[in-house]
């Protein structure tokens, strides 16, 4: 048994840079923040075999003093918050650093050599820590005619086998460096910066002044989003919500693109994935996620940012309202390209028929600006009559479910032009999946599975904000076996989920017996919508109810309605299709942000053929 002895400062430093210097990325985002702190504008990195031989960083700041050189390696000592012996005002930090922990932790536990010119003094000076011993300080050489700091890192971890046996390979702390630079990069467009590793230039970012965000994005994150997005920019309480969001059809299969800075510092804020996934669950795939730049400006006291070692989180005063704010400003931006979808996708199914046309001339898809107002009964006929409008219950199976099956009638040669719809007369049904209309401007192809699942959520969305969601009854009821949790969050729920059309008892320890299913949905697999659903709550907030998250759970339910691809349309049930696309709102995209339709135009087919 030991008896209880304080620590020296070295394991201190040893124990307490564990937290603040988890790998070489740790380190080295510590280090750029100390240079934008002090105000460079041009801030030059090189790592060798992922930052674990060596980190260099170079920037033109204001350098560090002689006699400050010392100091600075010191645990607690920062120049960044005004402590008056008593207090700091830790409410209002206007520095990427203030905890002064960054330099000593690096130099327990790695050797360091800095080397510096205070932009008052002619002389450069250098200080030395290997392992946390400090070496004298020296004067050195200095190549820039500039102030400026050069801090150099090597065998980073020596002093703590430990640590570094967790160490990954160099691809994924190479990974986490350039993460890391890209994070700071974006959030000042003002400055350049330059990666290079094991000597080859990574990225290098023009300067492209102050104001221009969306170039610095076109550099990091790629010029389809910068072209292709949405632009975000909206205030309320005093908290500004600013830049980029990917449409919903130019998605990725992970969520390492999703940026959020507040108040200029990059944060992790694991809110952030769930935020975007709400914004964009009507139009997005479960396992896509947007591309987002970020940006929140608030008052330095509306957020705390002294949580976490590494600075990395914040926490806010008023989350729910800052979740809000960027829902809302999202779901606003979708809402607003409704059925605009990505212009470089319409490009490429051009591009994919012919080559070389004009990007300007291209065909785009439909844009949705018509002027057209529905007559009272647009349809005659078929299984889409009256849906969209008339929702008081229906006894099963509900009308749209039973249409596919039903003999087509001729009824469709006596049908009236249609060909100045927005969305024309359809013609035909190619491999089952395909409807063509002709308008009187080109062509329109509808992916009939993907309009059709789009038509069902917004049914559902118009059901519910009238009389509720009509309900078909099971004959047989099927019992659902579920994880009694799942099982319990699911019947904690059940009177609110019959609003949804969906009626569930409990059936003894682990199952659900399902009464009753929405009859907009057709036949559906129980076990499997309720296990999506089962998902779909365990994300919310227990106290939430259900209505709060309306197009979530509607958007989950809608995924389960009949499958509508590779069926057999007649020509009614074609022009139903279209005209209750014109009149839906969000119809170009599917709930998974893949487009409904594409237009082109005679025009761009005339040019295909090289008639134009
Ligand atoms: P903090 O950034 O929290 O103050 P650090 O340990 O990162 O703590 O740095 C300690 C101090 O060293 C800073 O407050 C700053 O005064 C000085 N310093 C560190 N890096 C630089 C740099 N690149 N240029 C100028 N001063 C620096
Ligand atoms: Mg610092």
């Amino acid at each position: 048994m030991l008896s209880i002895r304080q620590l020296s400062q070295q394991v201190i430093n040893q124990i307490a840079a564990g937290e603040v210097i988890e790998r070489p990325a740790s380190a080295l985002k510590e280090l750029i923040e100390n240079s934008l702190d002090a105000g460079a504008q041009s801030v030059n990195i090189w790592c060798d075999e992922g930052g674990l031989s060596r980190i260099l960083i170079e920037d033109d700041g204001s350098g560090i003093s002689k006699d400050e050189l010392p100091i600075a390696i010191l645990r607690h000592a920062t120049s960044k918050l005004k402590d008056d012996g008593n207090t700091a005002d830790l409410t209002n930090i206007n520095t990427l650093g203030f905890r002064g922990e960054a330099l000593p932790s690096i130099g327990a536990v790695a050797r360091m050599k800095i080397q510096s010119r205070h932009y008052l003094s002619s002389e450069a000076w250098e200080i030395n820590v290997e392992g946390g011993q400090v070496s004298p300080i020296k004067p050195c050489a200095w190549a820039g005619l500039n102030s400026g700091t050069r801090i150099e890192v090597r065998d980073l971890f020596f002093a703590t086998p430990a640590r570094l046996k967790f160490m990954k390979s160099v691809r994924s702390e190479n990974i986490a460096i350039i993460d890391v630079v890209k994070r700071l990069a974006l959030s000042r467009p003002e400055i350049g910066f330059s990666l290079y590793l094991d000597g080859k230039i990574s990225f290098r970012t023009k300067n492209h002044g102050e104001t221009d965000a969306g170039g610095r994005i076109r550099d990091i994150i790629g010029a389809d989003l910068a072209d292709d997005c949405l632009i975000i920019d909206v205030e309320r309480d005093g908290v500004r919500l600013s830049g980029l969001a990917s449409l919903p059809t130019a998605s990725r299969s992970d969520s390492r693109f999703q940026f959020l800075f507040v108040n200029n510092r990059p944060v992790k804020d694991p809110m952030l994935k769930g935020v975007a996934r709400a914004a964009y669950q009507d139009v997005l795939a479960k396992d896509r996620h947007p591309i987002l730049a970020l940006f929140l400006e608030l008052e330095p006291k509306l957020v705390d940012v002294n949580v976490h070692p590494a600075k990395t989180e914040v926490r806010f005063r008023d989350p729910a309202l800052i979740r809000g704010l960027i829902i809302g400003a999202l779901r606003h931006a979708i809402g607003e390209v409704a059925v605009r979808a990505s212009a470089s996708l319409a490009s490429q199914t051009i591009g994919a028929l012919g080559k070389s046309l004009n990007q300007s001339d291209a065909p785009r898809f439909y844009q949705g600006n018509y002027n057209y107002t529905p007559s009272p009964k647009p349809v005659q006929t078929g299984f889409y009559e009256g849906m969209a409008r008339d929702f008081t219950p229906q006894p099963a199976p509900a009308p749209m479910a039973r249409a596919f099956d039903e003999p087509q009638t001729e009824e469709a040669q006596s049908q009236p032009a249609t060909q100045n719809f927005p969305l024309g007369a359809a013609k035909a049904q190619l491999h089952n999946t395909y409807v063509i209309a002709q308008t009187d401007e080109g062509i329109v192809i509808v992916d009939q599975h993907a309009a059709h699942e789009r038509l069902v959520l917004e049914r559902m969305k118009a059901a519910m904000n009238e009389t509720g969601i009509p309900r078909q009854l099971s004959l047989i009821p099927d019992v659902v076996e579920m994880d009694a949790v799942d099982c319990e969050n699911l019947l904690s729920k059940a009177d609110e989920l019959s609003q949804f059309g969906l009626v569930i008892e409990g059936f003894g320890d682990g199952a659900i017996l399902v009464r009753e299913t929405p009859a907009i949905l057709g036949k559906i697999n129980a076990k499997e919508l309720l296990k999506d659903l089962a998902d779909e709550i365990a994300g919310f907030d227990n106290a939430m109810r259900l209505k709060e998250r309306i197009d979530e759970i509607l958007s989950r339910m809608a995924c389960h309605g009949s499958v509508r691809a590779g069926r057999q349309l007649g020509p009614v049930e074609m022009n139903a299709l279209l005209r209750e696309m014109e009149v839906t709102p969000r119809s170009g995209q599917c709930n998974h942000g893949r487009p409904t339709f594409v237009k082109l135009s005679l025009n761009d087919i005339e040019k295909l053929f090289g008639r134009k």
